[in-house]
């Protein structure tokens, strides 16, 4: 327990509620993706699941939310943190779920960290963890750089930020447009909030926040008032981070502007039902693609093996992974279903 309070580590669910009337001043001056009652997605093809369908499966998930599951034997490797020491320019490392570890040209930067056991808006209840994370907070390297795709529970975890705040408190967050009240909420100060295509430098980096055809939301009357990004990272070399997206018209926009990329982190899982879940989360033959339209070289599977969020199996999305690999006789080497802990250089 770190110096915060300990019934604030029972009751996490955020007391404050970004204002919903900020929305209704002029907006036409706003990029399109500013709606009246908040963010929305713009792609042409973007439609939103049916309330009437979505309920009914929604309430069939409460029974997880209030449970734990058994833990499910995704592939792992030990990691001593050792190799963090090794000044190797540019190392990739999946510690679960979207928190990967990246070190590039001198710098750690971690992806949405989640180290909790379960992910929801109360300690009893979430959405339940079924692998380990890679390795302990603990046995980080200094983190500089914390990205952050949105403020879903499996993406903005208040234990670990809190943890990392103490750890390093010196490291940036660089979060999507309204989540910065969120941190500063929690006494966090050093916080770079960006709009989709806006960026700023760090010490030689780049960092853009990019578009991403998602959703918001922690609690009952938020949703979509606070934005999703994904990020693109460019130094000599250069990174995609995909956060959590449906498949859409963005990325190629992103490969045009950006691209080619030496790594992507792509979304790979929470795709069941596919009818509900096409319009915000990539099936794996989507992330092949989304990867292709960015126009990256190796892609990191994340969002996979870790929480159970929709119906289909923990380990399934690397086995479609490279079905639709096969499929469209492409290389296996170039798509990374990592193991738990496992570095890899890109
Ligand atoms: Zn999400
Ligand atoms: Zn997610």
């Amino acid at each position: 327990m770190n110096r915060r309070s300990a019934l604030k580590k029972i009751i996490s669910a955020p007391i404050m509620l970004p204002s919903i009337a900020a929305f209704a001043q002029d907006r036409s001056s706003l990029p399109p993706h500013h709606g009246e009652n908040g963010f929305i997605n713009t792609d042409p093809g973007y439609a939103e699941a049916e309330f009437t369908e979505m309920a009914p499966w929604v309430a069939g998930k409460l029974g997880d939310i209030f449970s734990s599951a058994p833990k499910v034997d995704i592939p792992r490797e030990v990691n001593d943190g050792s190799i963090f020491n090794q000044n190797k320019p540019y190392t990739a490392t999946w510690i679960g779920h979207s928190t990967v570890l990246i070190q590039m040209e001198g710098k750690n930067i971690l992806t949405d960290p989640v180290w909790s056991d379960k992910v929801g808006p109360f300690k009893f209840a979430g959405s339940p963890r079924v692998s380990d994370p890679a390795f302990p907070i603990e046995k980080l390297p200094p983190i500089d750089i914390v990205l952050i795709s949105h403020n879903h529970y499996d993406h903005l975890d208040e234990s670990s930020i809190e943890e990392l705040a103490d750890m390093f408190p010196d490291a940036t967050y660089y979060v999507p447009l309204r989540v910065r009240d969120w941190f500063e909420e929690r006494g966090i100060r050093t916080i770079e909030e960006y709009d989709w295509w806006e960026g700023g430098t760090f010490k030689g980096l780049k960092i853009i926040c990019t578009p991403a055809q998602h959703f918001s939301g922690r609690w009952i009357g938020d949703r979509n008032q606070t934005l999703w990004c994904s990020w693109v990272v460019t130094g000599k070399k250069r990174f995609y981070f995909g956060g959590d997206s449906g498949y859409c018209s963005h990325f190629k926009n992103i490969g045009t502007k950006f691209g080619p990329f030496d790594l992507t982190m792509i979304p790979i899982g929470a795709y069941e039902p596919r009818k509900l879940m096409k319009p915000v989360h990539m099936g794996p033959d989507e992330a092949v693609q989304a990867h292709r339209d960015v126009r990256g070289k190796k892609m990191l599977s994340i969002h996979w093996g870790t929480f159970v969020l929709t119906d289909e199996p923990m380990d399934e999305p690397p086995k479609k992974l490279y079905e639709a690999v096969d499929a469209l006789r492409l290389s296996r080497d170039d798509y990374w279903a990592l193991k738990l802990g496992e570095t890899r250089e890109w």
